[in-house]
């Protein structure tokens, strides 16, 4: 089997109450194909580089198998960047800049042997660009799309014409009200599932994450830590273990999305716990494991 993840490739300065970090590896595609990596094979990135990304993180994707021959680097180009800044409540984050650089006139290209991939996940970049991939591909088993405030503000009448191609939307809560206009989740994730997704996931950080479809709805807790260092592609993580553990089970029935979701989850809670990527490094098929049967635990009553 395989999985494409097209999305950003970013340099990250992030302030959280716990510590800074200055131009450091992040993301869209880097965290969900870390993520998928511990479960998938082949992850096949597509993004953009400026001729500024730093070898080490090329060795780092590739220490992790992740194939790259979609990604493109621009030598004359600088690569995106982004600057968060948390609150000392960790949901609250204040973008403090979006610097689109190599991807304001990324062409995406998938290649050949990509285009045949069954589980596709579109990281959160443009929507014309999330387009732009769908329509070099062949039809997938599922196909997941992300997306945010910036494009739910920016580019909404692009985003709902993307969105009608979407199997699953993943978004996190404010975004879903956003969205919708919609206060309540139950009634924004009907509305959601009228604008094309079959399956919606609302991700509520420390608050764990709800799977809504026409049949079901399904509450998943978060981990309970006590120390979180940087929820910074927290989100992006979570959806490369959902998708990660489809792709290696290969069955999208309700009870196995259910699964994923915890996947999900567990793989978020190890992102969480050190600075951008960092949390994903070291781990391992056992103690992924581990933590999911931790999931099982805390909802056994
Ligand atoms: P998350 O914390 O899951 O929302 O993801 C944060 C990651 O998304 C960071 O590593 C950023 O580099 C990346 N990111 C933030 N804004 C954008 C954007 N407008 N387009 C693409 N990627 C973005």
């Amino acid at each position: 089997m395989s999985l494409l993840v097209v999305g950003s490739l970013a340099l990250d300065t992030i302030e959280t109450p716990f510590g800074k970090t200055k131009e450091t590896l992040g993301g869209s595609a880097v965290y969900i194909s870390t993520a998928a990596s511990y479960f998938a094979s082949p992850v096949r990135l597509v993004g953009v580089v400026g001729g500024d990304f730093p070898k080490s993180a090329i060795t780092f994707l590739e220490e992790r198998n992740i194939e790259l021959e979609g990604l493109q680097t621009i030598q004359n180009g600088k690569t995106f960047r982004w600057s968060g800044k948390y609150h000392y409540d960790l949901n609250m984050r204040d973008t403090l800049f979006t610097q689109l650089n190599v991807f304001e006139k990324f062409d995406p290209k998938i290649p050949e042997v990509y285009r045949k991939s069954k589980y596709v996940c579109l990281g959160n970049i443009d929507p014309i660009l999330q387009r732009k991939v769908l329509e070099q591909i062949e039809k997938p088993k599922l196909i997941i799309g992300d997306t945010m405030n910036f494009w739910i503000e920016g580019k909404r009448d692009e985003l709902m014409k993307t969105m009608k191609h979407f199997d699953v939307l993943i978004i996190n809560e404010s975004e879903a009200r956003l969205l919708t206009q919609e206060p309540n989740l139950i009634r924004a994730g009907k509305k959601v599932i009228g604008m094309g997704p079959k399956i919606l996931i609302i991700k509520k950080g420390e608050h764990g994450a709800l799977l809504i479809t026409d049949s079901t709805i399904f509450s998943a807790p978060a981990y309970p830590m006590e120390d979180i260092y940087d929820p910074t592609g927290a989100g992006d993580t979570f959806a490369g273990g959902f998708i990660g553990w489809l792709e290696k089970s290969d069955d999208i029935s309700d009870e196995n999305l259910k699964k994923a979701v915890v996947y999900g989850s567990a793989m978020a809670s190890f992102c969480v716990e050190k600075f951008g990527v960092d949390g994903l490094r070291e781990l391992t098929y056992l103690k992924i494991q581990d933590r999911f049967r931790s999931f099982r635990d805390l909802v056994k009553f």
